[in-house]
């Protein structure tokens, strides 16, 4: 949920030119010739907007552009963070993100963290759902040592004659990143200790050639490349930071393709099939722009629309601006709502990570409210001294009731006594997190089990805002730290 940092690092100049002339048959040379189309944090984008031409295109574009065929030597691989993000894929917990992956003939996807945004009974209806495996071999069961039963560590699939073995690499950061408590029966373990524990296994399972699929950022991919390079991997692929990373280390070819489906990884793999060594690996960033829409995936995204209209149409207020995601009007309109609903509290408290979307000019329906507060988190109060209160403020914070402009103060002036007890407000997932001091500060908050998008829309609402009286006018746009 905090990973939310667009680093776009600018890597891709290696555009590869190979759509017009692709080779895909193989076999030529008695090389083995693999094309592997790759997205990751796809957080549920299946729709068309103004960054990218969603599912529909996406899959157009690999049919018009890289040849993709059912029975062509291509592996279609996700790094993980398959939903949680607008409401279509929020409201119907993922189930409508799979139907559109299945659809797109997916092999297989990583676990990330925000597969566990439903617990864990929500990822297992996804992965009976889904017609490919879910990949993570670093996630162990607290009780057992075991791997749990909703994930596989590897699968091989068999490609222009070559086993390629794949293997998932899960966050370790998913005890932060997600629902703390979805995630309280399992460790996560190092990545090198997890491959040194799969690698044997997948190897004597029949694999030829080896590939890692992780839900990892830039940075472990390169502290990974000389531990995978030792075990002849020469092809990393990565999710969670979001980011456009094309980039070579000790031999080894590292790639994430971007976030929410604006853009993919086609990778090219040619293989020498008596040495079963990589001759070569060419990797190119493209964003999903321009493409011929693929009309199967069109009617399903529709169909999933139309249901998510039947729920999620209602016209709650009215905006003559956009307000983004990360403006202070923003983070003071959730957080005051907050202290509208619950008035004896103080202080409101909650996470930039926590907040998905813009607002866009024009009527603001329960669809916008559900993308813009996403998770399935609700409203706890409890009791923190003044000094607790400022020790749990840090850059990904923002409140209301309170501002730090000029030392810590209330809304009404009054100074912040480190030894004065307030009553805060925050979220489930942030009370969870054993990194800040919530717990430690109170042990038994009330859990209102009011979600945390409820009193946003209960105060939109409230002001009957119109064209001639929108809600921009409500707004308090004055930085509060
Ligand atoms: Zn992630």
């Amino acid at each position: 949920m905090t990973h939310f940092r667009f680093i776009f690092i600018v890597f891709f100049i290696s555009i590869f030119q190979f759509s017009s002339c692709a080779d895909i048959s193989g076999s030529e040379n008695g090389n083995a010739h693999i094309v592997i189309l790759y997205t990751n944090d796809e957080h549920g984008w299946m729709e068309k907007n103004n960054d990218s031409d969603g599912a529909a295109g996406m899959f157009g574009l690999w049919k018009e552009k890289e040849g993709y065929k059912e029975d062509g030597n291509f592996l279609i691989l996700s790094g993980g963070d398959m939903w949680t993000g607008p409401a279509i894929s929020t409201w119907f917990e993922g189930e409508s993100m799979v139907d559109v992956m299945n659809a797109m003939h997916y092999d297989a996807a990583t676990v990330g963290n925000h597969e566990f945004d439903f617990k864990i009974a929500g990822l297992k209806k996804r992965l009976k759902q889904s017609k490919f495996p879910y990949l993570g071999a670093n996630i162990r069961e607290k009780s057992t040592g075991e791997i749990p039963d909703f994930v596989v560590p590897y699968i091989i699939k068999e490609i222009d004659d070559i086993k390629i073995g794949i293997i998932g690499l899960t966050t370790i950061s998913a005890p932060r990143t997600t629902f703390p408590e979805n995630v309280a029966d399992y460790d996560f373990i190092p990545y090198e200790k997890a491959l040194n524990t799969v690698i044997p296994e997948v190897k004597k399972a029949g694999a030829e050639f080896l590939i890692v699929n992780g839900h990892l950022c830039g940075y472990e991919m390169n502290a990974l490349a000389s531990v995978a390079k030792g075990y002849g991997i020469s092809l990393i692929m990565g999710g969670h930071c979001h980011e456009m990373y094309n980039e070579k280390s000790e031999g080894v070819t590292m790639v994430e393709a971007g976030s929410f489906m604006r853009s993919y990884a086609r990778i090219d793999v040619t293989i020498d099939k008596k040495t079963k060594e990589a001759l070569s690996i060419n990797a190119g960033l493209r964003y999903n722009r321009d493409a011929r829409i693929d009309t199967s995936i069109a009617a399903i995204v529709s169909d999933w629309k139309n249901n998510l209209n039947t729920y999620l149409s209602e016209i709650i207020g009215y905006t003559s601006i956009d307000i983004s995601r990360d403006s202070d009007a923003m983070f003071n309109m959730i957080t005051d709502s907050w202290l509208v609903t619950f008035p004896d509290a103080d202080v409101s408290l909650t996470n930039v990570g926590g907040i998905r979307q813009n607002i866009t000019t024009g009527n603001i329906t329960l669809e916008t409210m559900v993308g813009l507060l996403p998770f399935a988190n609700s409203i706890v109060r409890l009791n923190m001294t003044g000094q607790e209160l400022k020790e749990v403020i840090r850059s990904s914070i923002v409140f209301g009731g309170m501002t730090m402009t000029d030392g810590y103060k209330l809304s009404d002036g009054t100074p912040v006594n480190d030894d004065s007890v307030y009553q805060v407000l925050t979220t489930d997932y942030l009370y969870s997190r054993n990194d800040f001091g919530f717990q430690a500060a109170d042990p038994n908050p009330v859990r209102t089990s009011m979600h945390y998008r409820q009193p946003v829309i209960d105060w939109i609402k409230s002001l009957h805002t119109s064209v001639q009286n929108p809600l921009n006018r409500y707004l308090d746009y004055v930085p509060r730290r």
